[in-house]
């Protein structure tokens, strides 16, 4: 297995200006497999409670997703609530319930460790760390989080930031990690803190990397209507690390690739509630969006 994730598989409940829906599947490492799954395999470490719906699992599984390292522990499964306000680009938590990921402790199966590219969805910082400890030695590591471990974790995520090769984080994310208001200098910031590239996700404006030898920026594909923006950084995360992949090697110029499958991925994810339209997409469709890409920015 050359791809591995670990983060949150969840029940969210997300309202919308036009509707809510409850205890929908969702978590990080949910979105972030199912986007990964449409470019090659991807192994994932995670936990759910004993309320964890069979039809959920099923669906993993029939994507291609290879869960051996899903444990199933006595309790409830992660859940989160947000809502969107009307123009999409402010989000509200409304509830997060840790449940089972509380005292979940990351066991990598034997089949993963090996695993050259490790991506560590959003997650409690010490739980991202101890499954990185477990791969040998891994090719490219990038790491997500989320304001709730930047406001309660903040020095166990620096810790970890140390370690990986990259991370990705969202406008407020960046700003809130490195106190900067100015997003490039944020960006800039961030690489000081260990990581050698930095994805910025802008939501509906885009997204660029920022390293040694990569400055890049992309525009979101243009989506006619949004119905439910939940997943779509996973889902961009699981586009770009998919990709990075199936192509073998994390060179600048597979990662400014890698963000055009990111960004293919992360629009079908918006383009319905929760995982239901990412969860039926194909590859063939990825493709023909990354051309409709590629032509809208080139000059
Ligand atoms: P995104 O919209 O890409 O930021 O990801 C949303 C997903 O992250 C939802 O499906 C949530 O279940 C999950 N999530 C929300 N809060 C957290 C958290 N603090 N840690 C890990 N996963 C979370």
């Amino acid at each position: 297995m050359s791809l591995l994730a670990i983060g949150t598989l969840a029940y969210d409940t997300i309202e919308t200006a036009s509707a809510t829906r409850e205890e929908q599947l969702g978590g990080s490492a949910t979105y972030f497999s199912l986007a990964a799954a449409l470019f090659g395999p991807v192994a994932l470490v995670g936990v759910v409670g004993d309320d964890f719906r069979k039809k959920d699992t099923e669906l993993l599984g029939s994507r291609g997703v290879d869960l051996s390292g899903l444990e199933v522990a006595k309790g409830k499964t992660f859940r989160w609530a947000g809502r969107y306000e009307a123009d999409w680009n402010t989000r509200h938590t409304i509830s997060t319930s840790l449940n089972v990921f509380e005292h979940f402790d990351p066991k990598v199966p034997h089949a993963s460790r090996s695993a050259r590219f490790l991506f560590l969805a959003n997650a409690a910082p010490e739980i991202q760390a101890k499954a990185l400890a477990q791969v040998v030695s891994p090719v490219f590591v990038m790491a997500d989080t989320m304001n709730l471990w930047i406001d309660i974790a903040k020095p166990a995520l620096l810790d970890l930031l140390r370690k990986v090769d990259a991370v990705i984080l969202n406008d407020e994310e960046a700003r809130m990690l490195t106190g900067e208001k100015n997003l490039l200098r944020a960006a800039t910031k961030t690489l000081t803190l260990g990581p050698r590239f930095v994805v910025l996700k802008k939501g509906e404006h885009g997204a660029f990397l920022i390293g040694k030898g990569a400055h890049f920026a992309l525009p979101a594909y243009p989506v006619e209507e949004v119905v439910d923006p939940t997943g779509a950084g996973d889902s961009f995360a699981g586009g770009f690390m998919g990709h990075v992949a199936a192509e073998g090697n994390a060179e600048p110029a597979t990662l400014r690739r890698s963000m055009v499958h990111g960004t293919a991925a992360a629009s079908f994810c918006v383009e319905g509630f929760g995982v239901e339209r990412l969860a039926r997409c194909t590859k063939a469709e990825i493709d023909a969006r990354c051309g409709e890409l590629r032509a809208i920015v080139t000059v």
